[in-house]
């Protein structure tokens, strides 16, 4: 029985999770919980998976919390706030963390976790976009292992298996175009948050349904593949595929093409990734390619979708540039579900970010850090100039 611990586990991501370890309780075991501020949910989990350590990111949600779970024998140990967030990441003898949260907040929690030598599932992605270049020297280090859980990501890892190293010449991942793939350029400025919210082919926490609306989803995967397997940024393609069947694909030096298809359902990078190198019996509903019928793909439009090319550009350009990127857009996504900036000021927002900073080249922890803290300043400063114009 493999022992996880699973941060942000009232989410999404987390959510999924915690339905695949009630469907497999003889593979996997919960020892800690980690969520940002819903105690019903999280004390339901809590009664449910009993972990031994759980912390509430919003300290002050902590009585509650305890006060729900009073009646529990033995109680969890509990904590609270970023720190005790950090302390569940680590504890016990979790052999994987599943990393379920969202935004930068993830990186701390996901740096302990591998200090303490568990191996990492990746949701998480924002983690490894502003601090690759620390976290993975830091992998080596204790030895652990990122197991990607983004399906794009999964789909490489696992078509990878068996690929010898070096074999790997390019990587294509799809892209469903999110909720405005069909609509005409000119209808982007009337765009309202409930628009952004409805995403064609998954359901997902708010976040990233806006960045896979605006495309930065897809940005912000291409500096994930980049830092997940090691390829230059000329050899990491992105492609529209709006049934979202395929979820990548990896070109090989002898020009093979290998794809992984499924239907569009989290569980399963999850479970893989969980399970891993295992491969775990489903009773989960089987693609049949016949009902599928066809399966398209096509380029996207850099008009429509700007966030591409300032990802690339951040990307290459490295350093604390994605770190700029990832909290930039962290921060003008927040604004636009607050309904402060328009939709199309995400991208303007950004990249007026980007532009001005320079790039400290291998940055430390505290470098990024101070990179994220000052891109927010910069995206709520852009936001307050604005001119009543562009927010009517
Ligand atoms: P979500 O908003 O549904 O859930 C986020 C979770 O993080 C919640 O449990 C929340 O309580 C917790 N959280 C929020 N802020 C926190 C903080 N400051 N400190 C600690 N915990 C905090 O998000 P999601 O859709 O589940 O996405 C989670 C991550 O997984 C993201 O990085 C996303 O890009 C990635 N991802 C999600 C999907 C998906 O299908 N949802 C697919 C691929 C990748
Ligand atoms: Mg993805």
């Amino acid at each position: 029985m493999k022992p996880i611990t699973l941060l942000g586990s009232t989410g999404s991501i987390g959510t999924q999770t915690l339905d695949i370890v009630a469907q497999y309780p003889d593979r996997f075991r919960v020892v800690g919980l980690t969520a940002g501020s819903n105690v019903p949910l999280l004390a339901a989990q809590v009664r449910q998976f009993r972990p031994e350590a759980v912390a509430i990111a919003d300290g002050s949600k902590l009585d509650e919390l305890r006060a729900a779970l009073t009646d529990l024998s033995p109680p969890p140990l509990l904590f609270a706030g970023a720190d005790g967030v950090a302390t569940v990441a680590a504890y016990g003898e979790a052999a994987a963390v599943v990393t379920g949260i969202v935004g930068c907040a993830g990186l701390l929690p996901t740096i302990a976790a591998i200090e303490a030598g568990k191996d990492i599932v990746l949701a998480n992605k924002e983690t490894l976009i502003a601090a690759g270049c620390v976290v993975n020297p830091l992998l080596e280090k204790h030895g652990v292992k990122l197991l990607p859980a983004d399906s794009e990501h999964s789909a490489i890892f696992q078509c990878l298996q068996g690929v010898p190293v070096h074999g790997l010449q390019r990587i294509i991942l799809t892209a469903s175009g999110g909720a405005f793939r069909d609509w005409a350029l000119e209808d982007m400025d009337k765009i309202t948050v409930a628009d952004a919210l409805k995403h064609p082919n998954w359901s997902m926490g708010r976040k990233i349904t806006v960045d896979s609306a605006t495309m930065m989803n897809k940005g912000l995967e291409i500096i994930e593949a980049h830092f997940l397997f090691g390829l230059a940024f000329d050899f990491i393609e992105v492609v529209i595929h709006p049934q979202s069947i395929v979820h990548s694909l990896i070109e090989l030096q002898d020009t093979s093409v290998l794809a992984q298809l499924g239907l569009p359902d989290m569980r399963l990078p999850l479970l893989y990734a969980m399970a891993y190198p295992e491969r775990v019996p489903t009773d989960w509903p089987r693609l049949d390619l016949v009902k599928c019928a066809s399966l398209t793909f096509r380029e996207p439009d850099r008009r429509k979708y700007p966030c591409l090319d300032l990802a690339y550009a951040a990307g290459r350009a490295g350093g604390t540039m994605p770190a700029t990127l990832n909290a930039a857009n962290e921060q003008a996504v927040e604004l636009f579900l607050q309904e402060k900036i328009p939709f199309r000021q995400i991208p303007a927002a950004i990249a007026q970010v980007c532009e001005t900073h320079t790039p400290i080249p291998q940055p430390s922890l505290a470098d990024i850090l101070n990179c994220d803290r000052e891109a927010r300043r910069r995206v709520q400063e852009f936001a307050q100039k604005l001119p009543q114009t562009v927010l009517a």
